[in-house]
């Protein structure tokens, strides 16, 4: 049997009780681990250098396939108050400001929700705290020891397994491997957010030569706005970098006239470079482990960033848990999920080539797009079957 065999395999023994796990990063990925091992009686040590679990952030999209893990992580009521549930995804032609088709998202089990981040870690920080999980704010780690500890403020620490869930610039992941250095990918992305309330609870992608924006409505009359140029310009990597509005508003001045009034209605933006680094060969070494962003940083052109961070949580949880040796479950872990997620960036690399045609390539695929509109409405949620249906829970 090979390892990832071993990891799908049922088992009435669960191992993770009474195992000492550390945690670094109290993101999306690092709240989701902190609370499937807590579940199985783990002691959870989280540590976040920021100074609270706290609201930055903006839209997040939680997919079919992340949700049946929050689902099955006992947050169905939590994330459906959450959340607005998705009825369509609805590609516009940016320039004209036509609709092109109407894809189907209602029918969806779980729901596709659109969240605000701030609120998704907010419901996980408090079913961390219900589950006896710690979390030590304003602890930066940095310093590790050739035996698998660490410092933190309050000494030093070796727990049993220690997880990356430290973003894009993983200090885990170095334990593990030489890092690759992040790379900028060409692109940047404004984040906005304005008050409209009663949008209809879709997502909009306005697809334009070189740019695309996708708006969609969170909770409170909020409609979240992601505007993604393709540029040679360097713009710095982070969530904190606020912008002029009016930059973002002349990189789409040949739009139509409502996603100008959009974009035109925005106060407050930050810029954000686009970086990445390939998907780390390996995600485990010794008593270390990665997930989400530490091992995979995406594009968000496929809103898998999160989901794929919720689904490796769920997996490295439950692969130790059914494995005495932590060796054989880290193992377990990484081939179960490597593939997947080689197969989800590279799809979210392509949207990113298919939003931002110009010239007939456009006008063959926006033709394209009418007709698979109106003769195949499920044609979105069918071809991303793979995707949304697979079930990491099962
Ligand atoms: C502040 C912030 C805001 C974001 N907002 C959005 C958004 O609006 N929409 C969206 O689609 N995606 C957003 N993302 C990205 C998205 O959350 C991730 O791409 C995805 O959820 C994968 O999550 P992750 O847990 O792997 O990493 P992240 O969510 O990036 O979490 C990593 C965590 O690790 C912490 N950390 C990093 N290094 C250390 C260290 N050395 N010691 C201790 N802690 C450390 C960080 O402070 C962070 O809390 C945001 C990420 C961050 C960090």
């Amino acid at each position: 049997m090979n390892a990832g065999r071993r990891c799908i395999a049922t088992t009435d023994m669960w191992h993770n009780a009474g195992r000492n796990v550390a945690i670094i990063g109290g993101g999306i990925g690092g709240l989701t681990a902190a609370l499937a091992f807590a579940r199985r009686d783990a002691h959870v040590t989280v540590y976040e250098q920021a100074p609270a679990l706290s609201g930055i952030g903006a839209g997040l999209q939680i997919t079919p396939n992340g949700a049946r893990v929050l689902n099955r992580l006992g947050l169905t009521d939590a994330l459906a108050a959450t959340g607005v549930k998705a009825a369509a995804v609805v590609p516009m032609d940016a320039l004209s400001g036509r609709q092109l088709a109407r894809f189907d998202l209602g029918g969806q089990n779980p729901a596709y929700r659109f969240c605000h981040r701030a609120a998704l870690i907010d419901l996980l920080g408090r079913a961390c705290a219900a589950n006896g999980v710690q979390v030590e704010l304003g602890s930066r780690i940095a310093a590790f020891g050739p035996d698998g500890s660490f410092q933190t403020a309050a000494g030093r620490v070796k727990p049993d397994l220690t997880i990356g869930a430290d973003g894009l610039h993983s200090v885990v992941r170095g334990q593990i491997s030489k890092p690759a250095p992040a790379f900028f990918t060409g692109q940047v992305a404004w984040r906005a957010m304005i008050q409209l309330p009663d949008a209809e609870p879709i997502a909009r992608i306005w697809m334009a030569p070189g740019r695309h924006v996708v708006t969609y409505p969170l909770s409170k009359g909020r409609l979240n706005i992601v505007a993604v140029q393709a540029r040679s310009q360097w713009a710095q990597e982070g969530w904190h970098n606020p912008d002029d509005p009016g930059n973002l508003r002349a990189a789409f001045a040949d739009t139509g006239w409502e996603l100008k009034s959009i974009l035109g209605a925005v106060e407050d933006v930050n810029l954000w470079g686009l970086f990445r680094h390939p998907v780390a060969a390996h995600w485990r070494a010794g008593s270390y482990a990665i997930l989400g962003d530490a091992a995979h940083p995406t594009l968000p052109f496929l809103a898998q960033g999160a989901n794929l961070a919720i689904e490796d949580a769920f997996v490295l949880a439950r692969c130790c848990n059914e494995n005495a040796s932590l060796d054989v479950g880290l193992a377990a872990y990484q081939s179960v999920r490597r593939p997947r997620v080689v197969r989800a960036i590279a799809a979210a690399n392509a949207n990113a080539v298919n939003y931002h045609l110009s010239g007939m390539k456009r006008r063959v695929a926006h033709a394209g797009l009418r007709v698979m509109g109106r003769v195949a409405p499920d044609a979105f949620v069918n071809r991303l079957g793979w995707l949304y249906d697979h079930d990491v829970t099962a």
